[in-house]
C-alpha cells in the first residue's frame, strides 16, 4: 500500500527498517536457544541481554526488572493476577472507566467472580469531561483491602495522560501495588522509572515500531511477583516458555530508536499533529477535540465532527488511502460509542462523529497537507446526508 497515509499509529505501527534488519539474523543463522549451554546458545543469549538493556534504558530501569511477554495484554494480565496471587487476603481492585480491554475486561471478569478466583470488589474511577482522572475519587476508593491499582499512563483513544506519579505516591503511602498500562506512553514521552513510584508497567512492541507479538512487563525490584505462565526457568523464573529471540531483539532495537527519536516525537510529531488539529477545527465547523489538549500524548488527536458518523468518515478517508479510526465500533449492527468517550460524557452525536488521528515519526508534512485537503469536503458532503441534527447540518436538496 504505497500511497497509504497511515494515521492510525495508536492501533499499531509500521516496523522500522532498522528493526527488521536487526531481527533477520535470528530468523536465519542465529537460531540457537538462549538457554542452551553451548557457545552458539550463549551468543544468542547475549543478544537477548542486549535487548533487555536497551529497553531498560528507554524506560529508566535496571534490565533485571524487565520480563519479556507476548504482548501488552499479557503484560496487563500478568501484573494484575500476580498482585492478586501475592495479596490473597485483599479483595478490592481499583482501575478507571477508560482502560483498554486488556485491563478493563479482566477487572470486570474478576468483579463477577470469574477466572476461578474469589469475588473481587472493583472500583472504576471516573474521569471528567476532559478525560482527566478524578484523583479525589481515587483517594477515597483506596483502602487497606486494595490488592492492586491499575491506572493507565496514556489513553489510547484520546491520548490523555494520567498523573501516575500522584497515583503511585498515594498507593505507596497505603502499601498498595501500583500497575500502569503504559502501552501508549512508552517511546512517546520521557520516563524514568527509577524515580517514579510505579511497581509494574506494561508495554507493547507493536506500538513502537517493533512487530506484533512481543511485549514486556517492568516489575520493580523487591515487588512480590507470581508468574502468569508457569513453565521453565526463562525470564528468571518469571515467565515460562522459550524466548522469542527475533522479536525480543526487534523490541530492543525499537527501544533504542524510540529513545533517539523521543525529542522528534515531542517536537516534530507534535507540531504536525497540532497543525492537523488546528486546521481541521478551522475548516470544519462544529468540530471539537475530545480530551485535554494540554495533558496529552504528542501524537494523538481525537476530533468529533458533529452530525456525521465516524464510520462513514473512515470509509471515505479509506478511499483516499488515509487510515484513521473512529470512536464507535460497529457491533451487532448498532454503532456503540466508545466507553472512553461515554465516560467523558461526550454527547451521543459527537461521540458518533469522532475520529482518532494518531501520528508517528514517519508521517510527513505533505501527508498532513493531503489530509487537510480531503477531510473538510468529506465532512461537508456527509453532513448534507446526515440523519442527525438536520437543523444544524447544511440543507439537503429538497428535490
Ligand atoms: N493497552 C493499551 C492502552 C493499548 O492501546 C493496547 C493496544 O491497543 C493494549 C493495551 C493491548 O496491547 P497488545 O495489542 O500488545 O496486546
Amino acid at each position: 500500500m504505497d500511497n497509504t497515509i497511515y494515521l492510525d499509529n495508536n492501533a499499531t505501527t509500521p516496523v522500522a527498517p532498522e528493526v527488521r534488519e536487526a531481527m533477520m539474523p535470528f530468523l536465519d543463522r542465529l537460531y540457537g536457544n538462549p538457554s542452551s549451554i553451548h557457545t552458539f546458545g550463549g551468543q544468542v543469549k547475549a543478544h537477548v541481554d542486549k535487548a533487555r538493556q536497551r529497553l531498560a534504558d528507554l524506560v529508566g530501569c535496571h534490565p533485571t526488572e524487565i520480563i519479556f511477554t507476548s504482548c501488552g495484554t499479557e503484560s496487563d494480565n500478568t501484573a494484575i493476577t500476580s498482585a492478586l496471587d501475592c495479596y490473597p487476603e485483599r479483595r478490592h481492585l481499583i482501575t478507571t472507566r477508560v482502560e483498554h480491554p486488556g485491563v478493563k475486561n479482566l477487572c470486570q471478569a474478576l468483579g463477577q467472580g470469574g477466572r476461578g478466583r474469589p469475588l473481587y470488589r472493583v472500583t472504576e474511577i471516573p474521569v471528567d469531561a476532559e478525560g482527566l482522572l478524578d484523583v479525589a475519587a481515587f483517594e477515597d476508593a483506596l483502602d487497606d483491602s486494595t490488592a492492586v491499582v491499575s491506572v493507565m499512563w496514556a489513553n489510547n483513544e484520546t491520548g490523555v495522560l494520567f498523573p501516575v506519579e500522584t497515583v503511585g505516591a498515594l498507593c505507596r503511602d497505603r502499601g498498595v501495588l501500583f500497575h500502569t498500562d503504559a502501552i501508549q506512553a512508552v517511546g512517546k514521552i520521557p520516563m524514568d522509572l527509577a524515580d517514579l513510584p510505579i511497581d509494574m508497567l506494561s508495554l507493547s512492541g507493536h506500538k513502537l515500531h517493533a512487530p506484533k507479538g512481543i511485549g514486556a512487563l517492568y516489575v520493580r525490584r523487591g515487588t512480590r511477583f507470581s508468574p502468569h505462565i508457569i513453565g521453565g526457568h526463562q525470564e528468571s523464573n518469571r515467565r515460562g516458555g522459550t524466548e522469542s529471540v527475533p522479536l525480543i531483539v526487534a523490541l530492543g532495537k525499537a527501544a533504542e530508536l524510540a529513545k533517539q527519536n523521543l525529542h522528534k516525537e515531542n517536537t516534530e510529531v507534535a507540531a504536525l499533529r497540532d497543525r492537523l488539529e488546528n486546521d481541521l477545527l478551522e475548516k470544519a465547523p462544529d468540530a471539537h477535540v475530545n480530551g485535554s489538549r494540554e495533558q496529552r500524548l504528542p501524537n494523538t488527536t481525537n476530533i468529533s465532527f458533529e452530525y456525521v458518523e465516524g464510520e462513514a468518515i473512515l470509509l471515505m478517508l479509506d478511499q483516499h488511502g488515509i487510515c484513521a479510526s473512529s470512536g464507535s465500533a460497529c457491533t451487532t449492527g448498532s454503532l456503540e460509542p466508545s466507553h472512553v468517550l461515554r465516560a467523558m460524557g461526550v454527547p451521543f452525536t459527537a461521540a458518533h462523529g469522532s475520529i482518532r488521528f494518531s501520528l508517528s515519526i514517519y508521517n510527513t508534512r505533505e501527508e498532513i497537507d493531503k489530509v487537510l485537503e480531503v477531510v473538510p469536503p468529506i465532512i461537508q458532503r456527509l453532513r448534507q446526508i446526515s440523519p442527525f441534527g438536520h437543523d444544524k447540518a447544511p440543507a439537503k436538496s429538497k428535490a
